[in-house]
């Protein structure tokens, strides 16, 4: 039908359920950025108890109660009315925020696209404030029983926005996003309480009271504690501290990269690039540092109203913020650099030279302070080594020990790892200082020893072979009884960490990294097929995974030997194999491919330089297998030279 022309032409304000709707296109994109809003509120309202509720990924119910200050009657009426806010007062304010919000729209946003209740208490009022909303409308405001603090329940959110709803994706994947919204603000307030529960599952349950380091341990694991150094600096301009990983430690990718200017979660060109300015050559191609950083500067100095999310500021002179950080990362990064020194410089130039290392640089009898370029702690005196004991050590020396020695034989940590050249440069640099005490901080909890026992214990040296070098960073060059023999490193260590895991599996004692946030993959059909019919024998193995509703499933354990950013992959690969037997397929077939599929990913790459401890300590773990003689791939994982055949050649 044609609009008449009074229609088409006239200007109207319009309706303020209509602008509200608008708003909402801006703030509320999808669940995650209810849950965010949310969340800032409560922040804001000085809780330290957040319990986040979602169903199906947010699309049917977000529902977030909060033990802060909460509102009076007629402060939550006002609040739910678009430009409602009390953080601000005048246009002065808007350049010194110091809450989270200051816009004054999410709740009447959220209001309008959903149907919205808000119950809420002070500590003044007597009784709660109850008030529903339907899709912008008012319906109900009365009084409850309620405890000091603010609970929001959104259901049906975009109910009366079909373009919006149709733009959700999978259950898994606004998961996924709001999961991330919540690890953002843990980050950023290790001090609060966080929970989220997602149909009725506690996907995260992360204590209040603490500090940045162990709030990155609960959210990514033990590990990260072995590949952060802290960063601290001050001056008028600007302060910051947090956590960046060592040079010789980057990942492939960018998810453990987070900035919290003024307590908020942003993105900011000028920092991020300070950062990779800083880490310069050390980063290769495809490589990304870790960092957790948190920035404080005068609000009067930053512009955070770039973005209606909030999520971009910008600063008033980031070209000062850029050098600073550049300057200073760089300094922090060499200075833990040379705090690793440990005292080799020699051997290792002259180990370029020739590919070769191995003790004819290295006196024994030296008395090497080793430090760990893992975790930052001392290493035990070389002299004292075969007085290890073989039981469990005490904490502190366990950790040592095993982030060089013994972690030999897993997976992220220092043989499974691949170390760049620039390694080198950390644990050479020509300064002897014994140990490397802030490289990571000795109050570090220690939640659990990991379980050892798929690599311990663990003879030092080899008995009936010595180690003479490395060749090409590919094989082990060492002399026994019969002559000289040069040993593929790679495909040893995948056939010890095979036998070893068979083994432990067998005695149902896989050693497992636990996740709090767990992992999500999503498969296709047939593979979810597949998955469910072997969750028995991926549990056994060390994964423990739980259906997450359609393809989606939750990882919430791994075998240790592994690290957490291959376990889609590996999970893939079993399931592709176990498709090729398809319903023969029984137990024991089962298992061998789940461990094949883990010692490959699970071992060093076939290029790798290695200490000679290192070396040692996989000859060692093979003698103490039985020597095996053939790798997974039944080629042989040794050549030997014998004394007669080598006279017989020189001597021609
Ligand atoms: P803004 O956060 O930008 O001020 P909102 O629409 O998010 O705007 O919130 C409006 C007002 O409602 C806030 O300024 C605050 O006073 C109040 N409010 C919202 N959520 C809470 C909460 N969880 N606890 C206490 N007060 C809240
Ligand atoms: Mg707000």
């Amino acid at each position: 039908m044609p609009q008449s022309s009074s229609a088409k032409n006239s200007v109207r304000i319009l309706p303020e359920s209509l602008i509200n709707k608008i708003a909402a296109g801006e703030v509320v994109e999808r669940p995650a950025s209810v849950v965010k809003e949310l969340l800032e509120n409560a922040i804001d309202a000085g809780a330290t108890d957040i319990h986040v509720t979602v169903k199906n990924g947010g699309k049917d119910l977000i529902s977030i109660l909060d033990n802060g200050w909460g509102m009076n009657e007629a402060d939550a009426q006002l609040a739910v009315e678009r430009h409602a806010t009390s953080k601000i007062i005048d246009e002065e304010d808007l350049f010194r925020i110091q809450t989270l919000g200051f816009r004054g729209e999410a709740l009447a946003a959220i209001a309008s696209v959903s149907h919205f209740e808000l119950l809420t208490c002070d500590d003044e009022s007597q009784g709660a404030t109850r008030i529903f909303i339907k899709g912008g409308y008012l319906e109900q405001v009365g009084k409850i029983g309620f405890p000091q603090g603010t609970k929001i329940t959104v259901e049906r959110l975009f109910y009366n926005t079909p373009a919006r709803l149709k733009f959700l994706k999978t259950t898994a994947t606004e998961l996924q996003h709001i999961q991330q919204h919540l690890i953002q603000k843990s980050l950023a307030h290790p001090h609060i309480h966080f929970r989220l529960t997602h149909n009725r599952q506690l996907l995260l349950n992360l204590s209040g009271g603490q500090k940045l380091q162990t709030r990155i341990q609960q959210l990514f694991g033990e590990e990260f504690k072995e590949i952060l150094m802290t960063v601290k600096h001050e001056e008028t301009y600007l302060r910051y501290s947090g956590f960046i990983s060592f040079p010789s430690k980057p990942r492939t990718s960018r998810r453990w990269q987070y900035i919290f200017v003024n307590e908020r979660n942003v993105k900011s060109p000028a920092i991020n690039h300070g950062i990779y300015g800083a880490y310069g050559t050390f980063l290769g191609k495809g490589q990304h540092p870790v960092f957790f950083l948190n920035l404080e500067i005068d609000p009067a100095e930053i512009d955070v109203n770039v973005h209606p999310a909030k999520t971009e500021i910008r600063f008033r002179n980031s070209q000062l913020v850029h050098t600073i950080l550049v300057d200073q990362i760089s300094r922090a990064l060499k200075d833990g650099a040379s705090r690793r020194f440990f005292g080799r410089e020699h051997a290792h130039s002259n180990m370029s030279r020739t590919e070769m290392s191995g003790q004819i640089e290295l006196p024994m009898e030296e008395p090497l302070t080793l430090v760990s370029q893992y975790s930052g702690m001392t290493f035990p005196n070389r002299k004292k080594r075969s007085s290890v004991s073989r039981e469990l050590p005490p904490r502190g020396a366990l950790k040592a020990k095993h982030s060089t020695e013994i972690s030999a034989f897993t997976a992220e940590k220092p043989l499974a790892g691949i170390r760049p050249v620039q390694e080198k440069f950390e644990d050479h640099t020509p300064t002897k200082t014994a140990a490397a005490p802030e490289a990571v901080p000795e109050n570090f909890p220690e939640n659990e020893i990991r379980n050892l026992r798929l690599i311990s214990p663990l003879p030092e040296v080899p008995k009936k072979i010595r180690v003479l070098g490395q060749f090409r960073k590919s094989y082990i060059i060492a002399e026994n009884d019969a002559g000289l023999v040069m040993i593929n490193q790679r495909a040893l260590h995948e056939r010890l960490l095979y036998d070893c895991y068979a083994d432990a599996l067998q005695k149902k004692e896989v050693p497992v990294l636990t996740f709090k946030a767990s992992l999500l993959i999503e498969l296709t059909p047939q593979e979810s097929v597949l998955l469910e019919q072997s969750l028995d024998h991926l549990e056994l193995s060390g994964f423990a995974v739980n259906p997450f509703g359609g393809s989606t499933f939750a990882v919430n354990t791994i075998p240790e030997i592994l690290s957490s950013d291959q376990v889609e992959k590996v999970v893939k690969e079993i399931l592709d194999r176990l498709a090729l037997f398809g319903k023969r397929g029984h137990g024991e077939e089962i298992i061998h491919d789940i461990c094949e599929v883990v010692s490959a990913h699970g071992s060093m790459p076939a290029e790798q330089e290695l200490e000679l401890f290192e070396m040692e300590c996989l000859l060692a773990q093979w003698e103490e297998m039985g020597s095996p003689l053939f790798s997974l791939q039944e080629s042989p994982i040794l050549v030997e030279f014998s004394v007669q055949e080598l006279e017989r050649r020189l001597n021609r």
